[in-house]
């Protein structure tokens, strides 16, 4: 059985997934930011860590065949496909107060991070995900870059569940800056069984 989801511009879904699922999140417009959270259902305590991922991986960078990692040093989702190749692991979600830091405009704005917490049991106070499509480039001298994603219509990112998960996704809500490549669009998300 195959479900298609669609997150709306600058809001977020939140998707139970059963181990071995593979899940797809797309671009269906190009150029968008998916902020992508995960929990081990039932163990809220337990979350996404890209930090633990670049150490696992020992690597900035996402590729095919690299495993993300919870909190635990558990891992959580597999990499199986990627039209993309860029992704970011270092920054946290959006939130009110970057847009105030960045654009004075935070008061009422929607972001990533109240998006997500909205559909949490347990609602945190930072959330850095994995940002998936989300294009930042490193310098060799540490300086970062925000550009704007790669992807193009229809690219996606095709990941395997190796838990039971609390998905909850997030189409990013800058578009103040090249991050999102100035517009919201929406994110696309299809669960499916693996094949035998
Ligand atoms: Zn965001």
């Amino acid at each position: 059985m195959t479900q298609v989801f669609t997150i709306e511009p600058r809001t977020g879904q939140a998707f139970d997934v059963a181990k071995g699922r593979r899940v797809t999140v797309t671009d269906p417009e190009g150029g968008q930011v998916a902020d992508f959270y995960a929990e081990r259902l039932g163990h809220p305590a337990e979350f996404i860590s890209p930090g633990v991922t670049i150490d696992c991986n020992e690597s900035l960078r996402l590729r095919v065949g690299d495993v993300i990692y919870s909190t635990h040093y558990r891992p959580l989702l597999k990499v199986l496909a990627d039209d993309v190749g860029e992704h970011d692991l270092l920054h946290p979600c959006c939130r009110p107060e970057m847009y105030e830091f960045f654009y004075a405009n935070g008061d009422g704005h929607p972001s990533c991070l109240d998006n997500i917490n909205s559909l949490l049991a347990q609602p945190q106070a930072a959330i850095t995900p994995v940002n998936l499509f989300m294009f930042t480039e490193i310098g060799i001298d540490g300086a970062i870059k925000v550009k704007a994603p790669v992807s193009r219509p229809g690219d996606s990112i095709v990941l395997e569940a190796l838990e039971d998960l609390r998905l909850v996704v997030a189409a990013c809500s800058v578009s103040e800056s090249d991050c999102n490549s100035g517009r919201c669009t929406p994110i696309q998300l299809t669960i499916e069984e693996l094949p035998a």
